[in-house]
């Protein structure tokens, strides 16, 4: 008996029942409204989608989606060993704003970059990675009709998530400025014009998104680009939601500073943070923020309304990470010195391999991207007369399937409305192993001496 109702279940759930009196039955349910919500109008397209897509079916050497190919440390692996196989407990719920373990180490932390006295159970929140970190910030601080400042380019999620809050994004470009003598370009050669960010402030700004260092461009904001965006919040009352994701990924002995650390931000600020980038384990999404509780208090709210709960043995061993790191901080055995050292050895690597067939870099000074531009490859690229898609969309798309080398288009870090003036450069990752960006090079040369010898 009982087997059979499973049976007639599973059948029902898979649709296999094809008596006569089913089929009219599903032509009648056949629902004729629209079911879409109105908060998702326009923002069903996603770059990561289709380029992991293109990447998964032609690349040979994936330089796109962010994401280290190389292991994370072992201190962490056996962290999370251990945890599989000691308290059988860890297998259970814990506390939904994060695991005391983490929460209470992250606040440790934190304390020490910030310099002030944090309580774990309402500074820290625990998340599914860093993008629920950012929608929770959303959702509960941005209102319909509230606009939201964002700094162009910018990590592509941060437009539909403040669409879906109801919010209005308002986007403000960094604006490169060629360096002279023939120099290679530097992230640092990208500014906020001072004027233009204080015009996009009004009485209707709920918040600012801040995003360093940057991804795509690995910009890391300096003290004085950060005390103006700071003197702005103040001045008009404004929340800053700052990802600083790649926190710990800072290069040619430059300073990451925290914007809730400036004056009249620690109680505006949202600060996110990742295991993914920290760690180098992009798949175990463990994220959280660090603020004030009368803001977490409210993330709080989306939280346990949304997610509610984050993976226990994931946090667990990130916790055990964070301890370890707190131990050795400012140690040369520290994964927070090793890390950086080594991607900017890596950073070196591809910077040399693009310059030498003439895809100019930007030397970024953060992340693990490095931007490049194309401009100089457009008789490589077969000409779309009818096709409107940007000609960065269109060398990458081309590149990865006729030369098998993955990247992102740069213009899809853009609002639409200025897409169309940054179309020359793509963003390579090179949180790679020394064989997978060497596999890049030996594609880039041979490239070369094709076009040599065309
Ligand atoms: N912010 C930025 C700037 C990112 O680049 C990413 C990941 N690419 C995230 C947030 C999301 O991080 P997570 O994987 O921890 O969700």
């Amino acid at each position: 008996m009982l087997r059979r109702v499973g049976l007639s279940l599973r059948h029902f759930l898979l649709g296999r029942n094809s008596s006569a009196g089913h089929s009219s039955c599903s032509r009648e349910a056949k629902m004729s409204r629209p079911v879409q919500a109105r908060r998702l109008e326009g923002i069903d397209k996603n770059i990561w989608v289709e380029f992991v897509k293109l990447a998964a079916t032609y690349s040979k050497v994936n330089l796109g989606q962010g994401f280290p190919d190389f292991p994370p440390p072992d201190f962490l692996t056996e962290a999370f060993t251990r945890a599989l196989g000691g308290n059988h407990m860890l297998h259970q719920y814990t506390r939904a704003f994060g695991h005391p373990p983490l929460v209470t180490v992250l606040a440790q932390f934190f304390e020490k970059l910030l310099g002030r006295d944090l309580d774990p159970m309402t500074n820290v929140m625990v998340t599914v990675g860093a993008y629920q970190a950012l929608f929770c910030c959303f959702q509960a601080l941005v209102d319909e009709g509230d606009e939201v400042i964002i700094i162009e380019p910018f990590f592509d999620c941060y437009e539909p998530m403040v669409r879906m809050a109801g919010g209005t994004p308002v986007f403000v470009p960094l604006r490169p400025n060629p360096p002279k003598d023939g120099k290679l370009m530097s992230s640092a050669d990208w500014q906020l014009d001072p004027a233009e960010l204080a015009s996009k402030f009004s009485e209707r700004t709920k918040a600012i998104v801040l995003n360093s260092p940057n991804n795509p461009l690995g910009k890391v904001f300096s003290r004085g680009e950060l005390g103006l965006i700071a003197e702005l919040c103040v001045k008009h009352d404004v929340l800053c939601i700052s990802d600083e994701v790649y926190e710990w990924l800072i290069y040619d002995g430059k300073q990451h500073i925290r914007i809730a650390s400036l004056q009249g931000m620690w109680d505006r600020t949202v600060t996110v943070g990742s295991a993914g980038k920290t760690f180098s384990v992009t798949g175990w999404k463990v994220g959280w923020v660090v603020g004030p509780d009368r803001l977490l208090q409210h993330l709080r709210t989306v939280h346990q309304n949304s997610v509610y709960h984050c993976a226990t043995i994931a946090q667990e061993a990130v916790a055990q990470g964070f301890q370890r790191e707190l131990r050795l901080y400012g140690k040369p055995e520290s994964y927070f010195v090793q890390l950086p050292k080594e991607l900017q050895q890596k950073r070196d690597w591809l910077v040399q391999s693009l310059d030498g067939v003439g895809m100019k870099p930007i030397i970024p000074e953060g992340t693990y991207f490095l931007v490049a531009d194309i401009s100089q490859f457009k008789s490589d690229v077969p000409d779309a007369p009818n096709s409107d898609e940007p000609y960065d969309y269109r060398f990458a798309k081309w590149m990865v399937k006729s030369k098998g080398l993955a990247a992102i288009p740069l213009s899809a870090f853009y609002s639409e409305a200025h897409k169309n003036n940054y179309t020359n450069f793509i963003r390579f990752c090179f949180a790679k192993e020394e064989a997978t960006l060497k596999a890049a090079n030996d594609i880039l040369q041979k490239w070369k001496q094709e076009k040599t010898s065309s």
